[in-house]
């Protein structure tokens, strides 16, 4: 297997290097629910449809569905688990966090 680097760092990581690979899904979590703003509805759901029908088939699934993946140092791997959006926060705990976080 050829050499790699970190994807975060930039770090060297020969063959034989401990190094992590990180997976990530992202899925459109639609609740079936389409908002409208305006009266005008019925124009605002053609719209959306025939947006959806001009995109690319490749664009739509993305749109959907999307996987990533990278290698990580251990370093890096460290500070991905404890803070993955590197907000220097961690995790957000409760509803309140995010309110706090948006308002
Ligand atoms: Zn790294």
């Amino acid at each position: 297997m050829a050499d790699q680097y970190c994807d975060r760092c930039g770090k060297y990581l020969p063959e034989g290097s401990i190094k992590y690979s990180v997976h990530i899904q992202i899925l459109s979590d639609f609740d079936g629910i389409i908002l409208y703003e305006g009266e005008n509805s019925r124009e605002d759901t053609q719209k959306i449809f025939s947006e959806a029908e001009s995109m690319d088939e490749n664009e739509l699934e993305e749109e959907l569905f999307q996987e990533l993946t990278f290698t990580l140092c251990e370093n890096c791997k460290t500070k991905f688990a404890r803070d993955p959006f590197d907000r220097g926060t961690g995790f957000l705990k409760t509803g309140k966090s995010i309110e706090r976080l948006f308002h």
